[in-house]
């Protein structure tokens, strides 16, 4: 189900994209980390803001 609702669109970014993500084994982390809570890796990058709405 793709969201077209704008307002909506910016609680789901907010929601899902507000997380950082392991360079090294992917893992999902909690916006505030700095160290991985697999790996213990502290290289973090945040994750893409980019979801699926095609055109
Ligand atoms: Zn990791």
């Amino acid at each position: 189900m793709p969201v077209t609702d704008p307002e909506a669109m910016k609680i789901v970014e907010a929601r899902v994209l507000n997380k950082l993500v392991c360079r090294r084994c992917g893992a999902l982390n909690p916006p505030g980390a700095t160290k991985c809570r697999r790996c213990r890796s502290k290289s973090l990058r945040p994750k893409k803001k980019k979801i699926g709405i095609r055109k």
